[in-house]
C-alpha cells in the first residue's frame, strides 16, 4: 500500500526503523469468526494482537517509555503539541468522560450539553450524578445541532462555563459540526469538552484550529486498539488549575497527569498488555494517516450502504452529515415490530458468524453497522448475501 509521508524528524519519539510490518499482518485479522462489524470493539489486526504477548512490569523503564511514546503520539495526532497535554486513564471511554466532567467542571459553574443521541444523554446522566449544574439543548438524533439555537442559548446563558459536545454521535453515526460549535463557545468564553470517542483517528481533529479545550477518546474505536485505555487531551492551563476538583480518586485526571509528569508511572496498575497494543495501533495509524483511514472506512460504509439500500433498508442520516464510522439503517417494512424483526435479522447474521451492533435505537428505529477495524471485503459480501437471503425468507413468510 502507499504509505503516506510522515515527517519523522519532528516526532518526539523514536520511529520504527522499518515500517515493514505495514505490508503484512497489519492489514489482516486472520481470525475467521466472529467477524465484527461493530463500532467498537472491532476486528483488530494481527500485529496489534501480537503486541500483547509480552509481559512487562508496570514500573520498568521499557513500560515507562512506551507510556511516554503513546502520549506523544496522541497529542501529535490531535495536533495539540505545545498547548495540550495527554492523560491516559484505565477503563472504557465512558471512564474518561466521567473523569473529565469530575476533573474540569465545578459546582460553581454550569455545563451546556448539546444532545442529539445517547452519548450526549450519557454526559447529562454523569453531570446529574456529580451534582454539577447543567443545561441541555436537544435535537433529533438524525439532525445536526442548529448553530443559531446554540448561539442564542449561549447569549442568554451568561452562567455557562463549559460546553459538552459529541463529535461523531455514534447513535446514528452523524458527524456534528465540531469546529463551528467550538468556535461559538470560544466567542462566549466557554470551555469546550468534546467527546471524540468514535472520531479520533478516523476523522481529522485539530484541537487548536477547532478550539477544542478538552478532547476525550479511547483506544477501542478508530485507533483500532483493544478496549482498556481511554485518554483525555486537555489544554495544559486547564489541567494545572484542576487540582482538588474531583471527588473520585481513580478518575482524577489532574492527579493522574501529575503522577505521569513526576515519575512517568501510572498511579495504579495499568493494563500493561493493552498499552503495548495501543502503542502498536498508534504507530500503525501514524503510518496509515488519519486521512487514509477515513477513506478506507468511507469505502466500507458506502459499500455496505448501497448494498443494504438495494434490499430496502434506509439510512437515517443524510449523506452529507454521515461520518465514516458507522451507518444507521431502518426498514420501512419493519414498522411497529422493529424489535422482533431486528432480533431475527441479528440471529441470521450471527448464524453466519457476522456481528453488527445488536441494539436498536428506539427514537430512530434504527440499527448500526460499524465500518471501523480490519473489516475485509469478503465480510461485506457475506453480510449483503446473508441479508438478502434473510429478507427474501421473511418476505416469503409474510405472503
Ligand atoms: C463508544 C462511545 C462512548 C462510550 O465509550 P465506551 O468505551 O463504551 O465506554 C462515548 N461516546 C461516544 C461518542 C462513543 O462512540
Amino acid at each position: 500500500m502507499g504509505v503516506s509521508q510522515v515527517d519523522e524528524k519532528t516526532s518526539a519519539y523514536k520511529p520504527l526503523a522499518n515500517p515493514g510490518f505495514l505490508d503484512g499482518p497489519f492489514r489482516r485479522s486472520s481470525q475467521q469468526t466472529p467477524r465484527l462489524l461493530t463500532p467498537g470493539p472491532m476486528a483488530l489486526s494481527d500485529v496489534v494482537k501480537q503486541a500483547m504477548l509480552k509481559d512487562l512490569g508496570s514500573r520498568g523503564s521499557e513500560f515507562i517509555q512506551l507510556t511516554e511514546d503513546v502520549c506523544s503520539m496522541l497529542v501529535e495526532i490531535a495536533h495539540g503539541v505545545g498547548a495540550h497535554e495527554p492523560v491516559l486513564i484505565q477503563g472504557s471511554g465512558t471512564f474518561a468522560v466521567e473523569a473529565s466532567i469530575g476533573t474540569f467542571c465545578r459546582k460553581s459553574g454550569r455545563v451546556l450539553v448539546i444532545v442529539n443521541g445517547i452519548y450526549g444523554e450519557r454526559a447529562v446522566s454523569i453531570l446529574k450524578r456529580h451534582g454539577i449544574p447543567h443545561k441541555t439543548v436537544v435535537f433529533a438524533a438524525n439532525t445536526r445541532p442548529d448553530l443559531g439555537v446554540i448561539r442564542q442559548k449561549l447569549q442568554t446563558s451568561p452562567d455557562v462555563t463549559h460546553m459538552f459536545v459529541v463529535c461523531c454521535e455514534t447513535t446514528t453515526g452523524i458527524l456534528n459540526p465540531l469546529a463551528e460549535l467550538c468556535a461559538l463557545a470560544r466567542n462566549h468564553g466557554v470551555t469546550t469538552i468534546v467527546d471524540a470517542m468514535s472520531s479520533f483517528g478516523g476523522h481529522r481533529i485539530d484541537v487548536i484550529r477547532d478550539h477544542v479545550d478538552i478532547l476525550i477518546s479511547s483506544g477501542n474505536k478508530c485507533v483500532e486498539a483493544p478496549p482498556g485505555i481511554a485518554f483525555v487531551i486537555a489544554r495544559r492551563s486547564l489541567l494545572e488549575q484542576a487540582g482538588g476538583n474531583n471527588r473520585s480518586y481513580c478518575l482524577d485526571l489532574h492527579d493522574q497527569w501529575v503522577g505521569f509528569q513526576r515519575t512517568g508511572e501510572w498511579r495504579s496498575t495499568p493494563p500493561t498488555h493493552v498499552l503495548q497494543a495501543l502503542h502498536t495501533a498508534l504507530r500503525t495509524l501514524r503510518f496509515e494517516t488519519v486521512a487514509a483511514r477515513r477513506k478506507r472506512y468511507e469505502r466500507i460504509r458506502d459499500r455496505i450502504t448501497s448494498g443494504m439500500v438495494a434490499l430496502g433498508f434506509v439510512p437515517v442520516v443524510a449523506h452529507k452529515d454521515r461520518s465514516a464510522v458507522c451507518i444507521a439503517l431502518t426498514h420501512p417494512d419493519w414498522r411497529g415490530r422493529e424489535e422482533q424483526e431486528f432480533a431475527r435479522y441479528c440471529d441470521a447474521l450471527h448464524a453466519a458468524g457476522l456481528h453488527i451492533y445488536a441494539k436498536m435505537h428506539a427514537q430512530t428505529a434504527s440499527f448500526r453497522i460499524g465500518c471501523i477495524g480490519r473489516i475485509q471485503d469478503h465480510w461485506i459480501d457475506d453480510l449483503l448475501q446473508v441479508s438478502k437471503r434473510h429478507m427474501a425468507i421473511e418476505e416469503a413468510d409474510r405472503l
